[in-house]
């Protein structure tokens, strides 16, 4: 230790690697794409199990196809500490949005492992077969197959190639009947945690290479139509004018300054269109999105509320009509505070600042927190780019993450060190 070199750092000192080893199981030759129930779902599958037996797990896989690994501790009545993140990407995918959290998970095994060291709690790794969702449009369907809640609705629902999801899990060699026997119990687990990256830029900004997360935002997602009155772009007095888009512009503004207006609350508008739109054409029709998130559920329903009354005045000014359809609406899930304090006091332990932030994107933990206690450990990445191939951390900060998640299951596993 005394030379700078933590035990950690030999832990993990292939950790770059190993992400880059997962990063080549690709779909395609050009970038990153790994969805789930494909060959390369299975490549990485093997890849990954043998490192997690390795590190001195028992591996299978579950109903649902995530991968499992499974480290005793002193009390096998003790209710497991699982860990984990997901094996899938986006389209043109980073290297590191989920496979990070794998190697984390496993290396916090590893290291324990290597000690001779066990907890009272055994310790649980779960390789998400389905996060991002990209296949099947599903939101986390490995981490909702644990908690009970997978949607079997989704089992009908038909890739880009017309491969049905029970199709996919059937050559996958999953049997859609057995999906039920993936969910776990509610003692089963003490808790959940989960190492990511941050996908935003403020750790950067903090000059922080870790933090704790206090919450998954909940979002809602809007349809919103305007309509007005087309006309000659030429012969219509502006004061004689509906214009749909002129509205729908002073829409877009208001979502932002209303996001602006409430603590850790972001508003997206990332998609607009005039009908029939035109050079020389009063826009009769516009249809756009909004996407509104906040970590806090009551603020975000006061935020949506405000927006909606501040739409309503633009509409009566401008007599245009404008009508809201809600696509989507999700409660924020809320870090356990006991989790949160443990990962916050491993920080101090380890020399970081304390510090936490809410997370805007969407994670396992979500899901999980039906049947658990949540908790989540973000590492700092590169102008917080993420969902893309400059997605970018150091080796550096993907130990200090490591390192943080072992030192907070030690804590939580009552291992004094
Ligand atoms: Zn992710």
């Amino acid at each position: 230790m005394g030379d700078g070199v933590t035990h950690q750092d030999n832990v993990s000192a292939d950790i770059m690697d190993r992400l880059d080893r997962m990063a080549e199981i690709s779909e395609s030759k050009k970038h990153l794409t790994r969805r789930c129930f494909t060959p390369q779902h299975r490549q990485v599958i093997t890849l990954v199990s043998g490192w997690m037996r390795d590190a001195g797990m028992k591996v299978w896989e579950d109903a649902t196809g995530n991968l499992m690994g499974r480290y005793e501790g002193t009390d096998d009545k003790a209710p497991a500490i699982l860990l984990g993140s997901h094996l899938d990407s986006v389209v043109k995918a980073g290297k590191y949005d989920g496979p990070l959290g794998i190697l984390a998970a496993i290396d916090c095994v590893k290291a324990l492992n290597i000690r001779n060291a066990r907890l009272k709690n055994p310790i649980e790794v779960a390789c998400f077969t389905d996060e991002e969702g990209v296949r099947f449009q599903s939101t986390y369907l490995g981490s909702r197959g644990i908690a009970g809640t997978f949607d079997f609705n989704l089992l009908n629902r038909a890739d880009k190639d017309d491969i049905t999801l029970a199709e996919a899990m059937t050559d996958f060699g999953l049997d859609t009947d057995r999906i039920g026997e993936a969910a776990r119990q509610k003692g089963d687990f003490l808790c959940y945690l989960e190492v990511h990256i941050e996908q935003g830029p403020v750790l950067e900004s903090e000059d922080l290479a870790v933090c704790a997360v206090t919450a998954i935002a909940g979002a809602d997602r809007m349809t919103v139509t305007a309509t007005g009155k087309a006309g000659h772009a030429g012969t219509v007095p502006m004061g004689a004018r509906q214009d749909a888009l002129a509205a729908a512009a002073e829409c877009v503004l208001t979502v932002e300054e209303v996001a602006a207006a409430h603590p850790y609350a972001v508003g997206t508008v990332g998609q607009i269109e005039a009908e029939h739109g035109a050079t020389n054409v009063i826009p009769g029709k516009v249809v756009f999105s909004v996407d509104f998130r906040a970590a806090d559920d009551a603020v975000r329903r006061e935020a949506v509320n405000d927006l909606t009354k501040r739409f309503e005045d633009i509409a009566n000014r401008r007599n245009v009509d404008i009508v809201l359809e809600q696509s989507h609406s999700a409660d924020g899930v809320t870090s356990a505070p006991w989790i949160v304090d443990a990962i916050e006091d491993a920080m101090t332990d380890l020399g970081h600042r304390p510090f936490k932030l809410p997370s805007g994107a969407g994670h396992d933990a979500a899901a999980l927190a039906e049947i658990t206690d949540v908790g989540m450990i973000f590492v700092r990445c590169k102008d917080g780019i993420s969902h893309n191939p400059d997605e970018s951390i150091t080796r550096e900060d993907a130990i200090a993450g490591a390192e943080l998640l072992l030192r907070t299951v030690e804590r939580i596993g009552g291992l004094e060190t």
